[in-house]
């Protein structure tokens, strides 16, 4: 536990607390773990928040004293250089480090669940060694490429390819969209080694980055999440040894899905962070702004609102605790995850909408983070499977339950 240690040295003094019901009935290593999260997401990320959307920035320095933190590699065990602590910690810090920032929130999910996760889970003792140890440190990060020009929700008709040749594959294809693109230093990328099979022809391969062969596609120019870094892969000819795939042959697509149900509970918390600001911001706003001589505050109609605004973030904020509890437990939690991302990600668009109308004008404008928190929200109904597919993995889910 040396980098919890350090986590838990860095305890500053208690910031001041919100839910403490739901922080009370955390295991005591957790809370440690949330208000060292907290400390540094109002110390070290809100400062810098407004200007990383507005300048593009990718968080550096933040990124580096996060990994110091143990928050990029927080449930890779002790002896691969990672925090060693379970789903439910990391879904915690999440939550603060996007409450923060939410760029800095999707760096740090990805490097955690869509890069490190399949790499300790299906690579072997070479690629563990190689490509786990250096990107637990915020030095280095990683990144997942599935979706393609051509397909996203429908990842199992990849078409970028691996043709063997002797000992080598040579991939060719795009991939598209891919966070982390630009700054990640190796890849978990998928192709197929036999279109005819469809799903069960691709493979997933590990590479490290910059590679020959491999070009990178104009940085994307987002909505939100502005801080991370969005691109195309452009694999053209890029050969590489056999010894780059990642777990077996024909098993990529198991491992994107088993990979992106383990994200979503990344990205549900992401979620979770984007909301609790915006409630926060709205209510403290709601308690200055004077309107017919008193606080809006004091209107029920704002009342309901924020009453509304902290139901739907707890449902989601449950629902996202119980997936990873019953991951960490060991237990089938694909639907919870898909539910809990459903949800959290409605919450923070939800909330931030509301945010926004509660500050009425001060909303709309960039002096406040209102407007950011709504832009960085939405891509949370998209990415790791839209809003529609986590409906399609829910019902199909429930039907096996229902053995219909
Ligand atoms: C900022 C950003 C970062 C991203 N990061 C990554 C990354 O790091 N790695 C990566 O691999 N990908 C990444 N993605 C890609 C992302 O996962 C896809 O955009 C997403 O899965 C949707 O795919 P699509 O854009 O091709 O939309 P499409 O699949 O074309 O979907 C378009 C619409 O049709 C709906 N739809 C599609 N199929 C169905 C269906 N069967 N039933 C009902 N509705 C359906 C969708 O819900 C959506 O509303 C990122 C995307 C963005 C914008």
């Amino acid at each position: 536990m040396a980098l919890f240690n350090k986590i838990a040295s860095r305890l500053g003094n208690c910031v001041k607390c919100r839910g403490i019901a739901s922080l009370s009935a955390l295991p005591e290593t957790h809370q440690m773990l949330q208000k060292t999260c907290r400390d540094f997401a109002e110390g070290e990320l809100k400062p810098i928040a407004a200007k990383t959307d507005r300048e593009h920035l990718y968080p550096k320095d933040q990124i580096k004293k996060m990994g110091e933190l143990g928050l990029m590699a927080i449930s890779v065990p002790e002896s691969l250089g990672g925090t060693g602590l379970d789903y439910l910690a990391y879904a915690i810090a999440m939550e603060e480090i996007s409450r923060g920032c939410a760029s800095a929130g999707v760096i740090m999910s990805v490097n955690n669940s869509l890069y490190l996760g399949p790499v300790e889970k299906w690579g072997n003792e070479e690629q563990k060694e190689k490509f786990i140890r250096p990107f637990t440190t915020g030095d280095r990060v990683g990144c997942f490429a599935l979706s393609e020009p051509g397909n996203g929700s429908d990842a199992g008709a990849a078409s970028t390819t691996a043709r063997t040749v002797g000992n080598d594959y040579i991939l060719n294809g795009t991939k598209s969209w891919i966070t982390n693109g630009y700054e990640s230093e190796a890849v978990v990328v998928f192709a197929t080694t036999d279109k005819s099979l469809k799903h069960k022809g691709i493979s997933a391969f590990l590479l490290p980055k910059p590679i020959k062969g491999l070009d990178l596609g104009k940085k994307e120019d987002k909505l939100g999440i502005r801080g991370s870094s969005t691109c195309s892969l452009i694999f053209e000819d890029c050969q590489v040894p056999k010894e780059s795939m990642l777990g077996a042959p024909g098993s990529g697509f198991k491992i994107a899905m088993m990979t992106l149900d383990s994200g979503r509970i990344g990205i549900a918390s992401q979620a979770l962070g984007i909301a609790q600001a915006a409630l926060e911001v709205a209510a403290e706003y709601a308690s200055k702004r004077l309107a017919f001589g008193k606080p809006i505050l004091k209107l029920q109609t704002i009342q309901n609102k924020l009453a509304e605004m902290a139901l739907q973030l707890e449902s989601a904020r449950l629902l996202t605790w119980r997936a990873a509890w019953l991951k960490d437990n060991k237990m089938n939690y694909t639907k919870e995850a898909a539910m809990a991302k459903l949800a959290a990600s409605e919450a923070a668009t939800a909330l931030s909408h509301q945010c926004i109308q509660i500050l009425g004008g001060m909303g709309y404008v960039s002096d406040m983070p209102a407007e950011r928190f709504y832009r960085d929200a939405r891509i949370t109904e998209i990415y790791e499977g839209t809003s529609e597919i986590q409906k399609l993995v829910i019902c199909g889910n429930l039907i096996k339950e229902l053995a219909l």
